[in-house]
């Protein structure tokens, strides 16, 4: 009779610890999972408040993208006939392809301007990591992608900037050039489709967060929309890593070439 008390004891203590062993366990994920929210929760409102309006934007369009799973679907929303042409450029004549062909004594050039005119009204600082471009051709300057690549990107933000962006292979260093604000974009343009410096991406403007028509180009050592970089996976990663680049010291297309204060020709 004693005997089987204490074995009976022994089975509730061995069923008590389990019990106890599991609680413990529930309470120490449920505080880091609290502690982490909160932290997210901290580091959204500081991103969100440090960032440039466009930025913001920009931000919200991640958030909603990734309601919607992908800029992919973006990219098929607006293919599906949602795209709004909100300024009728007046047409340009583009000027004719330019030779690219390197010889020994030439070394090649493979970066160029993004617009044939252009003015710098704005350089990179921490929240607003890009250089600000007007032209006096206004939303009849063709904007180009500033080296051959690969369309990475084509959406427009919760505030209705038009962007597109390409993503770049230098000699094995991946780089992305984002185009905001543009006023259209150009025909057949897809996502995954090589372009050159001479295939025009679609016209300055002023669509989005913009106080005039400008282009507002940004460029970083990453690539966007691609999983295996998280430097760059997600807008909002694209903007963070904007920033940290910044604090490093590099400052986008400017790092990359002489950029002058104003131009007319590429
Ligand atoms: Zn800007």
């Amino acid at each position: 009779m004693k005997v089987q008390k204490i074995l009976e004891n022994k089975e509730v203590i061995k069923k008590a610890s389990i019990f106890i062993l599991l609680i413990s366990f529930i309470i120490v994920y449920y505080q880091n999972n609290i502690a982490h929210q909160t932290y997210q929760l901290q580091y959204e409102l500081i991103n969100t408040k440090d960032m440039a309006p466009v930025e913001v934007a920009e931000k919200k369009e991640t958030e909603n993208s990734n309601k919607t799973n992908s800029v992919f679907q973006i990219y098929k929303q607006m293919k599906s006939g949602t795209s709004v042409q909100k300024e009728s450029p007046i047409p340009v004549s583009l000027p004719a392809k330019k030779n690219t062909v390197a010889t020994l004594s030439t070394p090649k050039r493979v970066w160029y301007l993004p617009t044939e005119m252009g003015t710098i009204t704005s350089y990179p600082t921490a929240s607003h990591f890009a250089l600000d471009i007007t032209s006096p051709r206004g939303s009849s300057e063709p904007v180009y992608p500033i080296a051959n690549g690969t369309i990475s990107g084509i959406y427009r933000d919760s505030a209705g900037a038009n962007i597109v962006t390409v993503t770049h292979n230098i000699d094995g260093q991946v780089y992305t050039s984002q185009y905001v604000h543009l006023s259209s974009y150009a025909p057949d343009l897809y996502i995954g489709k090589p372009v050159t410096i001479n295939d025009y991406l679609g016209f300055m403007g002023q669509t989005g967060v913009a106080t005039g028509v400008h282009l507002h180009i940004a460029v970083l050592d990453c690539s966007i929309f691609d999983v295996n970089d998280t430097n760059c996976s997600t807008l909002s990663g694209f903007f963070r890593y904007g920033r940290t680049r910044y604090y490093q010291g590099f400052m986008g297309l400017q790092s990359i070439i002489n950029v002058p204060t104003s131009w007319t020709s590429r």
